[in-house]
């Protein structure tokens, strides 16, 4: 079986399994187990695959055709220039979340020092954020009251926002396969925005800013916990590449 037989097969499977980019995931998988890139098997399609590779291909195929999201089966994802690990304990790191640190990084300021990332997951915020900021000093960790009773300049999140009666009707790859702790965000979606509001009120410093993300139709909710939390801020949302009012800023005034 040459690369292109490989290819074509597997794309029609993925497509015949409602897999949106078939042909494009087919060549990401054979060059994942080729250990080669996408021009590579583009340049040599009439090459003969090895028996081994073609088993190895075939069975992450038949594992993206239950709809096992691609970055679960690759193991890795691609956040913000860098490489990201991720299983099935983490959310895949999504290219909103690349909006949220970009802001952060545009509007880190020299007398910032310390960055709080609530809920980490794989890392992929303060993994990057630590790359971009190499003066930080980072503590990523999952949401507690202890996390947030320390003072800070920065806090990020980007916490479980779905509401829960929301998540069975997610694409199958988010809702069969991520971490529910990862998604849900309560009854209204608005659960760990709360209690990140209740926590932060007198921890974050005169001049601190806090950077969320939040889902669709949450902003203003999630702006208003923030203005009652943070009296005085000056709260901003940011749109995504949709339109969509994806991040709320607060900057907490400086005294
Ligand atoms: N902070 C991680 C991310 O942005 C995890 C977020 C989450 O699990 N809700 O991907």
């Amino acid at each position: 079986m040459t690369v292109r037989e490989a290819l074509s097969a597997a794309a029609a499977r993925l497509k015949a399994a409602g897999v949106e980019s078939a042909p494009l995931e087919a060549q990401l998988l054979l060059a994942y187990v080729l250990r080669r890139d996408r021009v590579w098997l583009t340049v040599n399609r009439d090459r003969a695959v090895a028996a081994a590779d073609r088993a190895r291909f075939q069975r992450m195929v038949r594992q993206r055709c239950i709809r096992k999201p691609l970055q679960q089966i690759l193991g890795e994802t691609e956040f913000y220039g860098r490489r990201i690990l991720v299983d099935r304990h983490v959310l895949v790191p999504r290219p909103e979340t690349e909006l949220l640190v970009g802001q952060v990084v545009e509007r880190w300021r020299t007398r910032y020092r310390t960055i709080l990332d609530i809920g980490t997951g794989s890392g992929c915020i303060a993994v990057v954020l630590a790359g971009e900021l190499p003066r930080a000093r980072i503590t990523a960790t999952d949401i507690s009251a202890r996390a947030l009773a320390v003072a800070r300049n920065v806090i990020v999140s980007n916490p479980p926002y779905i509401p829960t009666a929301s998540i069975p009707g997610l694409q199958p790859e988010v809702a069969q396969f991520e971490p529910v702790t990862a998604l849900d965000g309560g009854s209204d979606g608005l659960l760990c925005y709360r209690r990140i509001a209740e926590g932060i009120g007198t921890r974050l410093r005169p001049g601190g800013l806090l950077a969320v993300e939040v889902g669709d139709g949450q902003a203003s909710a999630v702006a208003e916990l923030a203005r009652c939390s943070l009296p005085g801020a000056a709260v901003e949302t940011v749109e995504d590449y949709c339109g969509t009012p994806r991040i709320v800023l607060a900057t907490v005034p400086q005294r």
